[in-house]
């Protein structure tokens, strides 16, 4: 029996579907598995799977109180919404293996962890009875990749806010054109951070929240983090390399801490490349030693404007040798100084399995024309970033496998200003006559809280 804790250590252990209904842990903490099995002697015979027979034998290790048929269904269901056989395709680009973790409903790599995320919610709702009302302010990607993991659910209804006219039209239409009864899209009278107060101040009122069976679909939720191991087991084994290097476009650190723990895990990973835009918090990091807070810019690459990583505390916790009371000193450095710094070792480094590099805005055009010119492949802004920062560190031993988090047919002024011309996706371009459900709202704490329920 797979059991959870808290990175906080005030906690007691918790089974997989408590761990997915609780997202954060009361005491503040991140949950995260109590061990983490060794699969090393797995690794062979794991290397002849499908897609989803690898992800059924991986998240089977952290599921154990999901029955295997049951769980398999889920893997399955999760992953037929995708539109290539394979799921997560490689393809080879110059000297990179790219990884396109982009063939989801929305085209973007969040919809491998939340397609089945939405399943999972509802399988757990289903054998436990209760509902879920999913509440979420975005700025875009996440919105839409958590609105597409619901639709059409029983007993789950989702509320998106994002800021009214503030939202790419093209981001604002893969999430206003779903018009299943169960989404509700808000268009708040206001900015991103106006969305994300409400939501602060909603999950605030526990009262409200208890009572109301409110819910979030954030990235530090286990089962997001655990869906994103499967793809880098399965991209190192399509190289047939003894050993690979992974270069990941990282802003919240979920995805990159997902390859993380399939290296602790037993898959031989030389590097991971962490590669962030000019909000680089975590590139500083890994270089200095230091986590220190900055204003957050807006980029071309915007699902990566972040500054507070979210799932970096679970990274950390490993640092600290699993010391809950070592890693809430770490926290409260943060929280009161706005930085914290952990050790440099014997290398000058933080972690020799880590290297990180930032890419700017002009670099990262530069390189989406480069590969387009030399390759006929147009990389998205996000993977960009990736790529330019993994050619600063390629080593030849080993492929580095380049991260692919986005279609860049999402990003069509960027590449228009790399490129000269817009790429299209059938997906997208059918958007343009769709039909769209989206409810207009005060900047009000309690105009939205009225909505919710009037709603529910
Ligand atoms: C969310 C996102 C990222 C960053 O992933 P994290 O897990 O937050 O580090 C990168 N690229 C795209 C396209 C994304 O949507």
């Amino acid at each position: 029996m797979m059991k959870y804790i808290s990175t906080r250590g005030q906690m007691a252990p918790i089974g997989f579907q408590d761990a997915v209904m609780t997202g954060l842990a009361p005491d503040g903490g991140l949950l995260l598995p109590e061990s983490l099995p060794d699969v090393s002697d797995r690794l062979e015979a794991w290397s002849k799977l499908s897609y989803t027979e690898l992800a059924f034998e991986v998240i089977s290790l952290f599921a154990t109180d999901i029955p295997a048929a049951d769980l398999k269904k889920l893997i399955d269901d999760s992953y037929a919404t995708f539109n290539h056989p394979e799921v997560a395709p490689s393809v080879q680009v110059g000297d990179f293996e790219i990884l396109e973790l982009f063939h989801g409903p929305t085209l973007a790599f969040k919809d491998v962890a939340l397609q089945f995320l939405g399943n999972l919610f509802s399988y757990i709702l289903e054998k436990r009875g209760g509902k879920l009302n999913i509440l979420g302010a975005t700025s875009g990607d996440t919105g839409s990749a958590a609105i597409h993991g619901v639709r059409g659910k029983p007993n789950i209804n989702i509320f998106i806010m994002h800021p009214a006219g503030r939202t790419s039209p093209l981001q604002e239409k893969q999430m206003t054109s779903v018009l299943d009864a169960n989404v509700f899209n808000l268009a708040v009278d206001g900015t991103f951070d106006d969305c994300q107060n409400i939501m602060k101040t909603t999950f605030g009122d526990v009262d409200f929240k208890t009572g109301h069976s409110l819910g979030s679909v954030n990235s530090v939720n286990w089962a997001r983090v655990l869906a994103q191991t499967v793809y880098y087991f399965y991209s190192a084994f399509q190289t047939g390399a003894k050993s690979v290097q992974f270069s990941v476009p990282t802003g919240n650190f979920g995805d990159i801490l997902a390859g993380y723990l399939a290296q602790q895990m037993g898959l031989p990973i030389g590097k991971l490349i962490l590669a962030t835009n000019e909000n680089d918090i975590l590139s500083r990091f890994f270089n200095t030693g230091v986590y220190g807070m900055a204003d957050v810019v807006s980029t071309i690459s915007p699902s990566m404007d972040i500054q507070v990583a979210s799932n970096f505390e679970r990274y950390l916790y490993f640092k600290v040798g699993q010391d809950a009371e070592k890693l809430v000193g770490l926290m409260n450095d943060f929280k009161e100084k706005g930085s914290l710094k952990v050790e440099l070792n014997e290398n000058g480094v933080v972690d020799d399995l880590f290297v990180a590099g930032k890419g700017d805005t002009a670099a990262t055009l530069e390189t989406i024309k480069r590969y387009k010119d030399e390759y006929g492949y147009v990389l998205d802004p996000h993977t960009a970033v990736g790529v330019l920062v993994a050619e600063k560190f390629q080593m030849e031993e080993s492929p580095t496998i380049c991260l692919a988090t986005a279609h860049p047919a999402k990003f069509t002024q960027a590449i228009i200003d790399a490129t000269g011309e817009a790429v299209h996706h059938p997906t997208l371009d059918a958007l343009a006559d769709a039909e769209t459900r989206c409810d207009p709202i005060a900047n009000d704490i309690d105009a939205v809280k009225q909505y919710l329920v009037g709603h529910i």
